[in-house]
């Protein structure tokens, strides 16, 4: 089964087609980070009118990278929600139109189901069951991933997530937008411990985290070097390292804590803060010394893609075809729990 994928929830616009039974066929991605990085954020107006302009191109770049015409897709998945409405609206008006006038079914997708069963798109793919640690720009979870459509939340953040924490902290840093590789990169060049951050619920006793007082911990640096006339580019470095340290240090050891508890022997990461590479390089080691594997999805499918969405569809629909419909009357769901039925119809 060949199935189409769209994801559009934010400020990339990804499609992909996945075929069951082999693999990735094709996937393209816009991504419109440049246009919004003047505003310094993602501007919705302006998401949904440039998902507007990519998706049907982009259907013609998978298409013609598949060697297959429109005909070949079976059915038809695509990111209902959590997200920006009007952007949500685009994918699912592409994929219902689509869908409608090739008389093929579509399946509306969470999008952090499509993030947590991105590593599945490896070979081989990791077996179920196993602990998420989903580490996106708008969440921050701990979950025990049963099967295709069964997720417990085991923990989750209490106010910023992990994304957003770098995020905040680049622009306090003066770093440009999204924050997480230019954070990433300038906390390599910082010494470890010169900068000592708090490591926020790290003895909690349960599996949340909370991202916000670290925020405010780097404000506090920086205004404190600013005062002193220290703010320099090492100074800078040292702090993103402490930064980068304490995020990564409270997310390795929820995950092992999480395993633990769960008596699981297999951790996937998945989301934009999963292409970190200290978390990566701290995850490898901690899985060496306690003996877990871990797993990632591609480094350029930790951030929203369509692949993720086309798999996520067809996995459902390998599970329970009577997900797919011809019912063309979508709505989508800015917000939207994960394990919860879709909310009814925002749009
Ligand atoms: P959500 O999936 O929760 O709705 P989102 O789709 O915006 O949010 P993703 O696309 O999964 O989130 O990830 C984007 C986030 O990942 C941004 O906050 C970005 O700064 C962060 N990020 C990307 N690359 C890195 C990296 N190398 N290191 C740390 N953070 C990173
Ligand atoms: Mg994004
Ligand atoms: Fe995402």
């Amino acid at each position: 089964m060949l199935v189409l994928g769209i994801e559009s929830s934010c400020d990339e616009t990804g499609l992909a087609l996945y075929e069951t039974g082999h693999g990735l066929r094709a996937h393209a991605l816009h991504s419109q980070i440049a246009m919004h990085r003047e505003y310094g954020g993602v501007v919705p107006e302006l998401a949904s009118r440039d998902h507007i302009r990519r998706a049907l191109p982009l259907l013609e770049t998978v298409l013609a990278e598949a060697g297959v015409g429109r005909q070949a897709i079976d059915a038809i998945a695509y990111t209902a929600g959590p997200g920006l409405a009007g952007a949500l609206l685009v994918g699912a008006s592409v994929a219902n139109g689509l869908a409608f006038a090739l008389d093929r079914p579509v399946v509306p997708i969470h999008h952090l189901e499509g993030h947590l069963l991105s590593p599945l798109l490896a070979d081989p793919p990791p077996a179920f069951p196993f602990v998420a640690l989903l580490v996106s720009g708008g969440h921050t979870q701990l979950m025990r991933v049963d099967d295709v459509g069964e997720y417990t939340i085991l923990g989750e953040t209490l106010d910023d997530a992990a994304g957003e924490a770098f995020d905040k902290t680049a622009k306090l840093l003066g770093l440009g937008y999204p924050g997480g590789p230019a954070v990433s990169a300038l906390a390599a060049q910082g010494r470890p411990g010169a900068v000592t951050l708090p490591r926020p619920m790290r003895h909690s006793g349960d599996l949340d985290f909370s991202f916000s007082g670290l925020k405010t911990a780097v404000l506090t640096q920086v205004r404190a070097a600013e005062r002193d006339g220290r703010l320099d580019d090492a100074c800078r470095a040292d702090i993103a390292r402490g930064f980068v340290d304490a995020v990564v240090d409270v997310l390795a050891e929820k995950s092992l804590s999480a395993l633990r508890a769960n008596g699981l022997g297999r951790l996937v990461v998945a989301g934009g803060v999963g292409a970190n590479q200290q978390l990566r390089e701290r995850l490898n080691a901690l899985a060496a010394k306690r003996r877990f594997t871990v797993h990632y999805p591609d480094l350029a499918l930790c951030t929203d893609n369509g692949a993720m969405i086309a798999l996520a569809g067809a996995l459902r629909l390998a599970r329970w075809p009577e997900q797919a419909t011809r019912d063309y009357r979508y709505g989508v769901s800015p917000r939207w729990e994960l394990g919860k039925p879709q909310p009814r119809r925002a749009a």
